[in-house]
């Protein structure tokens, strides 16, 4: 066996220039060679005790997969990871691996950590641009399993129900399955041939996706019930936006994040024609310091914005967003009023205008300087506003980005259905919700989270559904 290279350093990322990238919508991470992945591969200890697989929400078997790659087995490395992960070309991306299974690694004690999610988004990249087979679809088990919302959730739970039989039918409220995959994560994190290929595959398996299929509107989960389906997966998620309640926010150009997202993402606004209307170009405001946050910014650049600005209440210290997605959106040129919270947002009336004569247009956001005083409830230190200091950022454009909740749609037309304070779905630790036969999963239940906590409950409640109605 081969010495392992103890070099401190990852092997960077290599990455589109930022001056380049700021103007495309072309993934900015590029992904390693098979050089530097093998290099890489050969960074891991092959630990006995194995402090990373517990940083794993789902447990992937790491020092497997990356011996398998030292070995030179990629498709060996691959099966390693599908055991437990059903998207790792998505999680391999946007997994947040520095507070996960690279925060245990124990070459991150006098170095940087083993670059867990760079490999296995090259194991995954790899394997699918040399596998052309979909796989067949098992024989029929005669149950009939119906998930609501194709997020990762949804489309996990899917998936493992499909492979051991089951008839599964996702209903979509969207035109496209994939979830936030497809209408929040923009194109330069996640670009969206990768989710096609997923919902591909789940095709292939058998699942049946009908699109366009709003549950407690077009159908309830009580007619699925009467329609055959034995139980129903709730994986709708979190897109309810939260809104800041200051003057203001009802003027043209102020968006939720989802809708800003939504229009450039999965109504396509960047383009010349686009089918639905964006507000390009000018001065842009985000406020909040979330992955979410870091998205809408760096696509208002992308959309030809002269000026980004994110406004954050708290320090960079309590800056939640991933630091990969805040140090590229720093290089991009994105420029952050940390400390700072709006207390208002200005605008112009012109009733001869016909495009909102109610409302106005946004004119600028006015905002408090903040200082942070003693730790709140969730441990960081909470920000108190400093007496006298508003200033004005002038901007055409304003993006709430302040955090989304479950929508109660499901629960208000769903008899039985429980949900905690914040609107979750309560469930067991089967995923089974306070309504026999539903379960439910992802930030329908958690609120606002990840994609792999998603998957992973996806997994549980398939696992539950399969025991329920098997028998076994
Ligand atoms: P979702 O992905 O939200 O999918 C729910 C689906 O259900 C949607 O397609 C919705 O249209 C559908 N639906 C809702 N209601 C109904 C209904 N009544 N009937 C039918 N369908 C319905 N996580 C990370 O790990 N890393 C990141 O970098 C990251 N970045 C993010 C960036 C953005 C902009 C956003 C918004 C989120 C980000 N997240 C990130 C969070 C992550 O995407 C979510 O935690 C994850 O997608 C949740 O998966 P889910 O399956 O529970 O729900
Ligand atoms: Fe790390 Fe995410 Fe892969 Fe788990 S799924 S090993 S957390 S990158
Ligand atoms: Fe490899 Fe790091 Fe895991 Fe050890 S902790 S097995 S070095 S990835």
């Amino acid at each position: 066996m081969s010495k392992p290279n103890m070099r401190a350093d990852k092997n960077p990322m290599p990455a589109q220039d930022p001056k380049v990238r700021a103007h495309n919508f072309n993934e900015v991470a590029t992904g390693y060679s098979e050089e530097a992945a093998l290099d890489e591969a050969n960074r891991c200890l092959n630990c006995k005790n194995m402090p990373c697989v517990s940083g794993c929400p789902v447990n992937v078997r790491i020092p497997s997969f990356i011996e398998k790659i030292k070995e030179g087995d990629f498709e060996g490395a691959y099966a390693v990871i599908t055991e437990t992960s059903s998207l790792p070309a998505v999680c391999g991306r946007v997994c947040p691996q520095e507070t996960q299974c690279e925060q245990r690694c124990v070459r991150g004690i006098k170095g940087e950590p083993v670059g867990i999610g760079r490999l296995e988004r090259y194991v995954a990249d790899r394997h699918n641009e040399n596998s052309k087979e979909s796989p067949a679809a098992p024989e029929w088990n005669g149950h009939r399993v119906a998930v609501v919302g194709s997020g990762p959730s949804g489309l996990t739970c899917a998936g493992d129900l499909a492979k051991k039989g089951y008839k599964v039918t996702v209903f979509e409220a969207l035109h496209t399955a994939g979830g936030v995959l497809v209408y929040g994560i923009p194109e330069f994190r996640l670009p969206k041939a990768i989710v096609a290929k997923e919902v591909d595959t789940l095709k292939a398996l058998g699942v049946d996706i009908e699109t366009n299929v709003i549950i407690g509107k077009t159908l309830t989960v009580d007619e699925l019930f009467g329609a055959g389906y034995e139980a129903v997966f709730i994986g709708s998620g979190a897109g309810l936006p939260n809104f800041m309640n200051i003057p203001g926010e009802s003027c043209n150009g102020v968006y939720s994040a989802n809708e800003f997202l939504t229009r450039s993402n999965l109504m396509k606004a960047y383009l010349d024609d686009p089918k639905t209307p964006i507000m390009k170009g000018g001065k842009v405001a985000v406020v909040g310091g979330g992955n979410v946050a870091m998205d809408a910014a760096r696509t208002a650049l992308r959309l030809g914005a002269e000026k980004v600005y994110i406004v954050y209440r708290r320090s960079m210290e309590e800056l939640p967003a991933r630091r990969e997605e805040v140090e590229h959106a720093m290089e991009e040129g994105i420029d952050f009023r940390l400390l700072c919270n709006p207390v208002e947002i200005l605008g112009y009336k012109n009733e001869n205008d016909p495009r909102d004569p109610k409302n106005g247009f946004v004119t600028g956001i006015t905002c408090i300087k903040m200082e942070l005083g003693e730790p709140d409830a969730s441990g960081r230190r909470r920000p108190v506003p400093v007496k006298g200091s508003e200033f004005t950022l002038d901007v055409d454009t304003v993006v709430m980005a302040i955090g989304t909740s479950p929508n109660p749609l499901i629960k208000s037309t769903t008899e039985g259905l429980e949900v905690n304070k914040r609107g979750g779905i309560i469930v067991n630790e089967d995923g089974l919700t306070t309504r026999k036969g539903v379960y439910a999963g992802g930030d329908a239940v958690t609120g606002a989270a990840t994609v792999i906590s998603a998957m992973g409950a996806g997994k549980t409640a398939a696992s539950a559904i399969d025991r329920a109605l098997s028998g076994n």
